[in-house]
């Protein structure tokens, strides 16, 4: 694909991009085909963010059935004119307040607006049995964090979240210059497959949030996790006990399997 020429194309329609909504545009050819790859074939698309339609032109052409969530209305006659295509639908609504199960089960793909990036992901993981893949553009610093292991500094909850649902990969980077306009963070695009053996993800979500409220504790002691499972310190004691884990455990020290093994036992607990 050659490099869509971004300045020229908002000009032409008297636009400029809104710094507010996120709005930095691929302006690299190259890079949008390596989105568009990692995340087809596909049947179904819901695309997050249009921009000026160059990666949904290109999702358009190989998926039978795209559709995409864009805020920003004055948008509209630009994308009418980049997206020509019969396989395509645009929801002109935010992202957090669209219903994902009823759009139907598809492929998740985004450049992501960075500055709703944590609202989204939970959006996504929250309702992950609406999506069988998701290909998404995040800062790499993000990136990094979501996918790093136990023991990292940037280890936390969203990591856990992540690779306890997910399984998840860092497929390449982006630099600043292939944005227009360009932003101040390097970028990097990741792909997520959800687990077949995942537990129920709005459990598992308040679970391991609970647990990271005091990461450095020990989590037998965690105030947050008792309150949460309506528990004391003597059943989160046996629980990591048939966990096979130490009794001085704190929550930062558990690898995403630890803590799924973990949420199990205490969901069988509270039957
Ligand atoms: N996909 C395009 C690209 O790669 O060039 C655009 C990516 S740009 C980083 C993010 C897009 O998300 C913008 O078009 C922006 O208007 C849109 N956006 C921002 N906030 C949104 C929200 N809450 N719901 C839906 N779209 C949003």
């Amino acid at each position: 694909m050659n490099d869509p020429k971004v300045f020229e194309i908002l000009e032409r329609h008297g636009l400029s991009t809104t710094k507010s909504l996120g709005q930095n545009f691929l302006k690299s050819g190259a890079v949008l085909e390596k989105i568009a790859t990692a995340a087809l074939p596909a049947e179904r698309i819901i695309e997050i963010g249009a921009g000026i339609g160059s990666l949904t032109a290109l999702l358009c052409q190989g998926a039978k059935e795209v559709i995409t969530i864009e805020i920003d209305r004055k948008l509209e006659p630009l994308l009418k004119e980049q997206v020509p295509f019969p396989n395509h639908q645009f929801l002109w609504q935010d992202v957090l307040k669209t219903d994902l199960a009823a759009l139907g089960r598809g492929t998740i793909v985004g450049n992501l607006p960075y500055y709703i990036t944590t609202e989204i992901l939970s959006l996504l993981l929250e309702n992950i049995s609406c999506w069988d893949c998701a290909v998404l553009m995040v800062q790499k610093e993000v990136a990094e964090r979501l996918l790093c292991a136990p023991g990292s500094k940037d280890y936390r909850a969203a990591s856990v979240w992540v690779q306890g649902l997910c399984e998840g990969e860092l497929l390449f980077e982006v630099p600043p210059h292939c944005f227009h306009p360009a932003p101040h963070v390097h970028s990097a695009v990741i792909r997520l497959r959800p687990k077949a053996d995942r537990p129920d993800p709005k459990g598992f979500i308040a679970f391991v949030q609970a647990a990271f409220a005091a990461r450095r504790k020990m989590f037998a002691s965690s105030a947050a996790v008792q309150q949460l499972l309506k528990c004391d310190k003597s059943t989160l004691s046996a629980l990591l006990e048939q966990a096979g884990l130490p009794q001085n455990s704190r929550a930062e020290a558990f690898s995403p399997r630890e803590f799924l093994r973990l949420y199990k036992l205490a969901q069988i607990k509270n039957g």
